[in-house]
């Protein structure tokens, strides 16, 4: 007789545990004060699979600062009202550098590498942007978020929000850089001021989970965007969704998946499952330390890999 199927409702809650085992959580991220003073110590999990059925364990219920994990929603968001356009402002190769590099884009005269590293995810905000209030690509966003996650209870925290104007000097540099080259349609406040704002979403692993449902590409889930689209979209966070630690993802984890600096990651198993991490502290490449560690041997463990 074959081994019995690992069933979820048990790995979850041992995973948890065996996150807990050591006091190795890796240090939070300290580039604005609001994300330096979360407690490290902390875990969540949540795992949706393509028939919507949920199973979650550790802090599940703590809303987190979701980040560059929005960046996925935004360039769905963008492609669907710019089409292959968008290709000509942002490229789609990995970067080998960290996630707020500047160098590349004076060597790639203003087109960044690819929509997951900070420039070129401001580019993907701009686009969204269009010629529009920020306040209505917010609304826009938040309404792609919220309809994907199947709940309206998902804010964007202020807070944050206004921390990273105060203390966006990178970001700021980046966006001045871009316009420099023409490739920046609004004024760089106004497109940082979106983007700030949608990485100041906050999600709980389970809303995470949810709202990253339509990139399983299954029957069973909501159809947000064409599956020849949501190939794409996984295919760019397996090659770029870990900045410089992108090529160590997919050795360790071999699923498509995109990180936030808070601590979340979103990984995806075609097909199968929609996975959210959080853990807050981060490892060398700025991605959620014990978070990568549970996405391997979960991945281990259920025999989940794109491979
Ligand atoms: N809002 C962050 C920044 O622009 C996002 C970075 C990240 O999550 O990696 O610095």
């Amino acid at each position: 007789s074959s081994p019995a199927k690992p069933d979820l409702a048990d790995v979850l809650p041992r995973l948890n545990g065996m996150m807990r085992e050591d006091d190795l959580w890796g240090d939070v991220a300290g580039y604005i004060p609001q994300l330096a003073t979360v407690d490290s110590a902390q875990f969540g999990i949540a795992v949706v699979t393509a028939d919507g059925q949920c199973h979650v364990a550790g802090d599940t219920t703590v809303p987190f600062s979701v980040q560059s994990i929005t960046k996925v929603f935004t360039l769905a968001i963008a492609l669907g009202r710019s089409g292959d356009q968008l290709w000509h402002r942002v490229g789609r190769e990995p970067s080998g550098r960290a996630f707020n590099s500047i160098v590349q884009l004076e060597q790639e005269q203003g087109r960044p590498r690819n929509p997951f590293i900070n420039a070129g995810a401001i580019v993907t905000t701009d686009e969204v942007l269009g010629n529009r209030e920020p306040r209505e690509a917010l609304a826009e966003i938040m309404r792609f978020v919220r309809e994907a996650a199947g709940t309206d209870d998902i804010h964007i925290n202020e807070a944050v929000a206004a921390s990273e104007t105060d203390f966006g000097h990178r970001n700021f540099a980046l966006a001045h850089f871009l316009k420099s080259y023409g490739n920046l349609n609004n004024a760089p406040e106004l497109t940082l001021g979106t983007y700030f704002h949608h990485c100041a979403m906050e999600m709980t692993v389970q809303q995470l989970a949810m709202a990253g449902r339509f990139l399983i590409e299954a029957p069973e889930v909501p159809r947000l965007v064409a599956p020849s689209r949501i190939r794409r979209l996984n295919a760019l966070m397996l090659t770029c969704g870990h900045y410089d630690g992108s090529g160590d993802f997919a050795y360790r984890v071999g699923l498509p998946g995109k990180s936030g600096v808070g601590g979340g990651i979103l990984a995806i198993v075609p097909g199968r499952a929609s996975i959210a991490v959080w853990s807050p502290g981060l490892n060398r490449y700025g991605n959620s330390q014990k978070g990568t560690e549970a996405l391997a041997l979960l991945a281990r463990h259920m025999d989940w890999s794109i491979f």
